[in-house]
């Protein structure tokens, strides 16, 4: 989803990717096949790059501490990077800072969790610090028995983090972003829903919210981003939590454009792919106003249909105003396959751009019109199954 950013502005974008089957191969000219987490390869693929960024977070710090040693320009850089990548390392940072973190503790046995359990209360949220992504490697433990059953996790990784169980009213999203010489710029903040510890939908920007608590979430997020020396995009994920810390607590963090930030393809001035490759060329930020009062991102996961562009006539028939941004990935149960972006008139209309931004989702993912689509859609979709 950067290569359209990068096209726009002339820029060269060359892909180290995993497998010659992952989106980016059909998206950018220039992907090589190659394994992050091997040095010679990422020496090799660096060589002649202006700047090397990241869209995930696992390139491991080492690999790019040689780099920087050997003058490729890494952003954003391992010092950074680490707090991305390490929950632990991140709740410290956090707790630094002063800024507002969930009750934490550095986890090594089960002992240590049930003692963590019997001071902050039950249940306990139990994190693996590294490796974890949409919800794998978190694990809600309920009561002293239930932390006897942890010990497979402790077995593969120690210490782990235990967190209180917050009880938050929404989940929100603070995204800004920072170039080298310390430009930050922030998008409005954002309440993202989760299913099953995946992200479903976001509405831009988050309603009702108190207007010092937005302030006091997007001062944190920037502030976070000039202490830790962030570059490029970073979200900060938060529970919102009326009348605890400052409203908020903070979840965790992410440096690169992020599930929380696709609203802003079409819903922004700049969208976070563009603004993350203007922020690691240190080149000055765009303008991060909204191109409507509401913006509804709606996430489609794998499911019935494996033909996605068979249900395209019913889907794009059914909401002209949606922009659909399918990942070109096969198609798997809960696998996040691509998402729909939907602009209202006005905050009143949100349940309505989130009915219709549903449906068009919905459609893609079951390849049927379902009942909420209306007569239209189903005759096209009729159309669409004759057609090969
Ligand atoms: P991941 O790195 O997989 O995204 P997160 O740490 O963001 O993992 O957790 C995934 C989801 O689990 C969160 O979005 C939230 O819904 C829930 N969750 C995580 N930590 C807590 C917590 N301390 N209290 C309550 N819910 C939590």
């Amino acid at each position: 989803m950067m290569a359209p950013a990068a096209t726009a502005l002339g820029f060269e974008l060359r892909v180290l990717a995993e497998g010659p089957d992952v989106s980016a191969v059909s998206a950018v000219a220039q992907a090589p096949l190659g394994d992050y987490k091997d040095l010679e390869a990422l020496r090799e693929f660096a060589q002649g790059v202006d700047v090397l960024t990241f869209d995930h977070e696992h390139v491991p710090g080492e690999h790019l501490r040689e780099l920087l040693a050997s003058g490729v320009n890494v952003q954003p850089g391992p010092d950074a990077l680490i707090h991305a990548q390490d929950k632990l390392v991140m709740r410290a940072a956090i707790d630094r800072l002063d800024l507002p973190n969930p009750a934490w503790a550095e986890v090594a046995t089960v002992e240590d969790l049930v003692a963590f359990g019997d001071k902050t209360g039950w249940p306990v949220v139990l994190k693996t610090p590294r490796g974890g992504y949409d919800g794998k490697g978190v694990r809600i433990v309920s009561s002293p028995a239930e932390a006897a059953q942890t010990q497979d996790w402790f077995d593969v990784m120690s210490p782990l983090l235990a967190e209180a169980k917050v009880e938050f009213s929404r989940e929100l999203s603070a995204l800004v972003a920072r170039t080298p010489d310390g430009e930050a710029r922030a998008w409005p903040v954002v309440h993202t829903i989760q299913v099953d510890g995946v992200c479903d939908e976001v509405i831009a920007p988050a309603l009702h919210i108190p207007i010092e608590v937005a302030a006091a979430a997007e001062e944190a997020a920037l502030r976070i981003a000039h202490e830790l020396e962030v570059t490029g995009v970073m979200a900060v994920e938060l529970f919102e939590t009326p009348g605890v810390g400052y409203g908020f607590l903070i979840n965790e963090l992410a440096m690169r454009p992020h599930n929380t930030g696709h609203w802003t393809q079409d819903g922004c001035v700049t969208s976070q792919f563009e603004q993350h490759l203007r922020a690691v060329l240190n080149l000055p930020l765009g303008a991060t106003d909204l191109l409507g009062p509401i913006v509804v991102m709606k996430n489609f996961l794998g499911g019935a249909n494996q033909d996605l562009f068979s249900a395209f006539p019913a889907a794009l028939a059914a909401e002209p105003g949606a922009k659909v941004h399918c990942y070109g990935k096969s198609v798997r149960p809960g696998r996040k396959i691509g998402h729909v972006n939907l602009v209202g008139q006005s905050p009143d209309e949100v349940d309505d751009v989130r009915r219709r931004a549903g449906m068009v989702a919905g459609i893609i993912r079951d390849g049927r019109a379902t009942a909420a689509t209306g007569q239209d859609a189903q005759v096209h979709q009729q159309n669409s199954e004759e057609t090969p």
